[in-house]
């Protein structure tokens, strides 16, 4: 028996958040007699860069080296992901809590016949039945959910889980599936792909401005942070509708949820669709000039401050580190 964990990669790297599956799946099984924890990759990536699941906790590395897979297309990957958890005979399917995440997974739960328990922030307790504890209403708030099916599907929620590092390299196996046709009945007949910046989604830093930078032409003080930090830039709802901003970056409860390490904001005034957000962050800062401002009750580390003052001084101190 074995866990499977699903990799996700992107521009020839394994995906932080897989790497903390796969932590997560090591530590299960650690509690369950589930054994060893094999992982498994679709579509081209280097070996050497596979082989890093191991310090996370994989000892073997499924890799279908199918180019057609290479796009991403969900239905195929479902499919491949169902045989590989067939022939390794695993029950649980351990994978990260994301945009691809979640369209695999819901797929793979009625091809699998199993229990789908997302946004997973825990180890389950074992015991009374099989208890799942999960983030929900945008990290307000947990739930626990009973995965009471012989085969179960666990999305693990970013940052949730300690990174594991010190494993031995993952040994790969390179194998081939048969794949009918129908799998790849979807064409991606072209992409639009951010080059040279982070994407916000992935993030593990964001710097954010909101109606306080008073207009697109400030936003090179938000991007200077973001460079030094290497991180993405995200903006609130206003700034994005007025056009300052494009929308892909609007943060919060009807733009994209983010969950980095840290989550600097600047000029945003903190209200509860913006939290909701951002709330599942490690470490947020807060720039703003109003000492009264709600986002200072969410924040870890406030500054209070007129932020074209406070950012060029900031840019610089990290800049000297
Ligand atoms: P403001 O509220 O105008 O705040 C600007 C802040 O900048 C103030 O706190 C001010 O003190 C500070 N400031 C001004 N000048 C400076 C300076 N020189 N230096 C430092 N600080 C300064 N909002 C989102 O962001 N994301 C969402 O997903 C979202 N969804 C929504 C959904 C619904 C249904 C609704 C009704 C609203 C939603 N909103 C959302 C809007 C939200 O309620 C707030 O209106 C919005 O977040 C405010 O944006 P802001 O903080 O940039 O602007």
């Amino acid at each position: 028996m074995s866990i499977l964990v699903y990799i996700e990669h992107a521009d020839g790297s394994v995906k932080k958040t897989s790497l903390e599956a796969i932590s997560y799946a090591k530590a299960l099984s650690s509690i369950t007699s589930e054994g060893e924890v094999i992982a498994v990759a679709l579509g081209s990536i280097a070996s050497d860069e596979l082989s890093k699941a191991g310090s996370a906790g994989a000892s073997k590395v499924i890799h279908v080296n199918d180019d057609k897979l290479s796009s991403g297309i969900i239905q195929a990957h479902a499919e491949a992901v169902a045989q590989v958890f067939k022939k390794v005979g695993a029950k649980t399917l351990v994978l990260a809590k994301s945009s691809l995440g979640d369209a695999v997974a819901s797929r793979l739960a009625i091809k699998l016949d199993a229990s789908l328990v997302s946004n997973v922030v825990a180890l389950p307790d074992l015991t009374s039945g099989y208890k799942v504890k999960r983030s929900i209403y945008t990290g307000k708030a947990f739930a626990e959910t009973v995965a009471n099916k012989e085969n179960r599907i666990l999305a693990v929620k970013k940052n949730a889980v300690d990174l594991k590092t010190d494993g031995p390299a993952a040994a790969i196996e390179t194998t081939s599936l048969e794949l009918s046709p129908d799998n790849f009945a979807t064409k991606i007949t072209s992409t639009d792909k951010a080059t040279g910046e982070i994407l916000l989604p992935e993030a593990d830093i964001v710097v954010s401005g909101g109606r306080g930078m008073k207009g697109p032409e400030n936003w090179g003080l938000i991007e200077d942070l973001a460079k030094e930090l290497g991180a993405a830039t995200g903006c609130s709802k206003p700034v994005s509708d007025i056009g300052w901003r494009p929308h892909h970056e609007h943060v919060g409860q009807t733009g994209v949820k983010v969950a980095p390490s840290l989550y600097v904001a600047v000029g945003i005034s903190g209200a509860i669709q913006h939290l909701a957000g951002v709330n599942s962050s490690k470490c947020i800062v807060v720039i703003n000039k109003d000492a009264e401002a709600p986002f200072f009750k969410a924040a870890d580390y406030g500054i209070v401050g007129d932020a074209f003052e406070v950012l060029p001084k900031l840019t610089e101190a990290v800049k000297a580190l």
